[in-house]
C-alpha cells in the first residue's frame, strides 16, 4: 500500500506541536515561565512576510508570547544590531529569529553572529554550529531537526545505517549530516562536484534531498527499501492544471525527488508539499521552549 509509504508531515507536525503545547502548560503552571519568541522582518518580502505571521499564530497556539517586529526595508545595519542588543537582553524573549533574506543594506552573517547563542532558536549562529559537531547542547537547525524526527519515527533506532545527503548548505546539508551523525549513521555529503551520484544515493538506507532542483534525485536511484526524505521546494509549471487568468501557465509545488517513481522502491518517502515544511515551524517552538528551560536553570524536556 503506497499510502502506508507517504510520511504526513502535517499530521506529523501537529502531533508534535501538541506534545510542544502540552510541555508550555507544564512549564507555566510548575515555573510560572511563558516561553517568548521574537521575530524580525524587515523589508516587505511578501513570503517572508507570510512566514512571520504563520510562526506567531503558531507560537501564540502553543501557548507561548510571540513579539513581532517589522521594520522599513531601508532600516539600518545599525537599527537592527541595537534591536537584536535589546533582545538579547530582554529576559521576556527566549528565543530571537531574524527573517532572512535581510535588504542589501544589512550584511546577514553581522545580524546573526550578534544574537545571543542561548537565544539562537534558528542554530545558524557559529557557536550553535560548534556546539551541534562537538555533541554539545545546541539549539539546532528547525528544518534538518524536523527530518531527524520523522526518520527516528520510521526507522527507531538509526544506528549503522548508510546515510546520504545532496546538498551542503549551513541550514540544511551540514546540520542533517551532523545530526545523522551524532545517531551513529554511516554518512555521505554529496554536492554538485560528487561523481556517481546515482550509484552513491543507491548504497544508502537514508536519502534526504536538499539542493534544490526539481526532482533531480531520479526514483531509480534510491535503494529499494529505503526513507527518502525530500527538503526541496521548488514551484514547476502544471500545465495539466491549466491557465491563470493573466493567461500564464498554474504552477505547482515538487521536491527534489522524482516522487512517483521513487515512491515505488521507498520504504517510506516524505511528500511535497505536506511533508517537511510543516516540521519546521514545529522545531522553532520546540527550541522556543528549550531555550526557556536552559535561560532558567530547568531541565528541558526530551523532544
Ligand atoms: P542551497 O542552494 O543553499 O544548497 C543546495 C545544495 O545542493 C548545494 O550544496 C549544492 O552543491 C547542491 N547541488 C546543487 N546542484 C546539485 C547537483 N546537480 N547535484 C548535487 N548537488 C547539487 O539550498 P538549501 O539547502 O537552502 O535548500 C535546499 C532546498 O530545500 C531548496 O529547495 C529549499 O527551498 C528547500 N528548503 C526547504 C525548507 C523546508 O522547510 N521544507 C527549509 C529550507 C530549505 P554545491 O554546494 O556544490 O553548490
Amino acid at each position: 500500500m503506497t499510502t502506508d509509504k507517504i510520511i504526513d508531515g502535517k499530521a506529523f507536525a501537529a502531533n508534535f506541536l501538541g506534545i510542544v503545547s502540552k510541555e508550555v502548560k507544564r512549564l507555566k503552571s510548575s515555573h510560572e515561565l511563558e516561553p517568548g519568541l521574537a521575530v524580525v522582518l524587515v523589508g516587505n518580502d511578501p513570503a517572508s512576510a507570510v512566514y512571520v505571521r504563520n510562526k506567531g499564530e503558531r507560537t501564540r497556539e502553543a501557548g507561548m508570547h510571540s513579539f513581532e517586529h517589522r521594520l522599513p526595508a531601508d532600516t539600518s545595519e545599525e537599527d537592527v544590531l541595537t534591536l537584536v542588543a535589546h533582545l538579547n537582553e530582554d529576559a521576556t524573549v527566549h528565543g530571537i529569529l531574524v527573517q532572512l533574506p535581510l535588504p542589501h543594506q544589512i550584511d546577514e552573517q553581522k545580524v546573526l553572529a550578534a544574537i545571543n547563542p542561548d537565544k539562537d532558536v534558528d542554530g545558524f549562529h557559529v557557536t550553535s554550529v560548534g556546539r551541534l559537531w562537538t555533541g554539545g547542547d545546541a539549539l539546532v537547525p528547525c528544518t534538518p531537526y524536523g527530518c531527524l524526527l520523522m526518520l527516528k519515527d520510521r526507522l527507531g533506532d538509526l544506528s549503522g545505517k548508510r546515510a546520504i545527503i545532496v546538498g551542503r548548505s549551513n541550514i540544511v546539508g551540514k546540520p542533517m549530516a551532523a545530526l545523522l551523525l551524532a545517531e551513529s549513521c554511516t554518512v555521505t555529503i554529496a554536492h554538485s562536484r560528487t561523481q556517481d551520484l546515482p550509484e552513491r544515493c543507491r548504497e544508502a538506507d537514508i536519502l534526504v534531498a536538499a539542493v534544490g532542483r526539481a526532482e533531480m534525485i531520479m526514483g531509480d536511484w534510491v535503494k529499494p527499501g529505503a526513507v527518502v526524505i525530500d527538503v526541496g521546494i521548488n514551484r514547476v509549471e502544471a500545465p495539466e492544471r491549466g491557465v491563470k487568468e493573466d493567461g500564464t501557465v498554474k504552477t505547482k509545488l515538487v521536491g527534489d525527488v522524482e516522487y512517483a517513481e521513487a515512491i515505488k522502491r521507498a520504504s517510506a518517502i516524505t511528500p511535497v508539499p505536506g511533508g517537511v515544511g510543516p516540521m519546521t515551524i514545529a522545531c522553532l517552538l520546540r527550541n522556543t521552549l528549550v531555550a526557556a528551560c536552559q535561560q532558567n536553570g530547568i531541565e528541558p524536556p526530551v523532544l
